[in-house]
């Protein structure tokens, strides 16, 4: 199953995945000389949103029992939900999981905004928008919760990063920036610790990442489980126990300015072995990048099977493809390419593959540093 679904469903099935949309992407705005310097060009415009502490408003949308829209199927089952509330649940598992993952450089902050009832043919978009109109000054994002579940079938929600601020800081008016999500991971049946990957995952969106491992149209379309921003709930189909996403993948904190070019190892030429620590850590060179033409690279980085990615059965090295959108209304695709979905099977010692023309090999490993050779392949 792919998405969010109605309450007994979710209890019957045990695991849940995430499926959203993402909202606009953004196209690079100047043709540096690398992708990579592309890539950090392109982000830079967000980096005051994905940095430091970022204001977030609660806010319900109230979905009336006779609402027509598809995404609420006709579900009748309404949850009594107060933005206090709902407030207060995310700041206390939320904010500790950005904190971790950005290593102290971001962290959101969700207050209490305000409760909007939908007409019957209002969409989950309308009431975000309506949202975002009444927020405070100084609030970044504004996040709305329906009181009612999905459909089956349906997405579990979205979150966008909303316009381009020309010069920051912009208002929530001007960005609409944003995320939406059902009611389901809301249920009271969830106790004090309800899963918290969903929206982990729409924020991703509101700091500008795209999905990763993603097939549109296939049965399960957010195939990738060493990514936030794809299968959020692939460490709960581990452990019925956990609640938060897996951590993120080294471009994505490139584009948020939480690697920075002293972290990155160029690959270029004939190749060489590079000294990897993992890209989840806070320190050492976190990722190689290779080239592969002016909008298209690799990278080449260790994820260690702990904290976010305890779901992992062993720490390895990740290769991804990254392509930069190019043209208006493409979004960055980031695809897996050690292995086979869910794609946790990482590089270990002694393993390679070989993807787009280069090599990479695990020679050797020392505690927390790995020596991974990258040289064009034979042939
Ligand atoms: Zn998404």
């Amino acid at each position: 199953m792919l998405v969010r679904q109605a309450w007994a469903l979710l209890v019957a099935a045990a695991v849940a995945v995430v499926a959203c949309s993402s909202g606009e992407p953004r196209p690079p705005a100047t043709a540096p000389a690398t992708p990579l310097d592309a890539l950090l060009a392109s982000t830079a415009r967000d980096r005051w949103l994905d940095n430091g502490i970022d204001p977030w408003e609660v806010w319900i949308c109230h979905v009336p029992l006779d609402s027509t829209v598809a995404v609420y199927g006709n579900l009748q089952l309404r949850l009594p939900l107060t933005p206090e509330g709902v407030a207060a649940v995310l700041q206390a598992h939320v904010p500790a999981y950005f904190d971790a993952v950005s290593h102290g450089a971001y962290r959101p902050v969700f207050s209490p905004g305000g409760e909007l009832t939908m007409t019957p043919a209002e969409t989950p978009e309308s009431c975000l928008a309506a949202a975002a109109q009444a927020a405070r000054a100084g609030t970044r994002g504004v996040i709305a919760v329906a009181d009612a579940e999905h459909a089956m079938g349906q997405p579990g929600g979205f979150g966008k990063a909303g316009e381009p601020c020309a010069q920051p800081p912009c208002t929530e008016q001007q960005t609409g920036r944003g995320a939406y999500v059902g009611a389901a991971d809301f249920h009271p049946l969830w106790g004090d610790r309800p899963p918290m990957d969903l929206v982990e995952h729409e924020i991703g969106h509101a700091l500008g990442w795209p999905h990763s491992g993603v097939v549109d149209g296939a049965a399960q379309p957010y195939q990738s489980g060493i990514d936030l921003m794809s299968d959020s709930a692939a460490p709960r189909a581990v452990d019925a126990d956990r609640r938060d996403g897996p951590d993120t993948i080294a471009v994505d904190r490139l584009a948020a300015g939480w690697l920075v070019p002293a972290d990155v190892a160029v690959v270029e030429g004939a190749g060489r072995t590079v000294a990897l620590w993992p890209s989840t850590g806070p320190t050492g060179t976190r990722v190689a990048v290779v080239a592969l033409d002016a909008q298209t690279f690799l990278t080449v980085e260790v994820l260690a099977a702990s904290g976010f990615d305890g779901h992992l059965a062993a720490s390895g090295v990740a290769v991804h493809r990254v392509r930069l959108a190019v043209r208006p209304g493409e979004a960055r695709t980031q695809q897996p390419l050690v292995g086979a979905p869910p794609f946790t099977e990482l590089l270990t010692l002694g393993r390679s593959i070989v993807a787009d023309g280069w090599q990479v090999v695990v020679s050797s490993t020392a505690g927390d540093v790995w020596q991974v050779a990258i040289t064009p392949s034979a042939g």
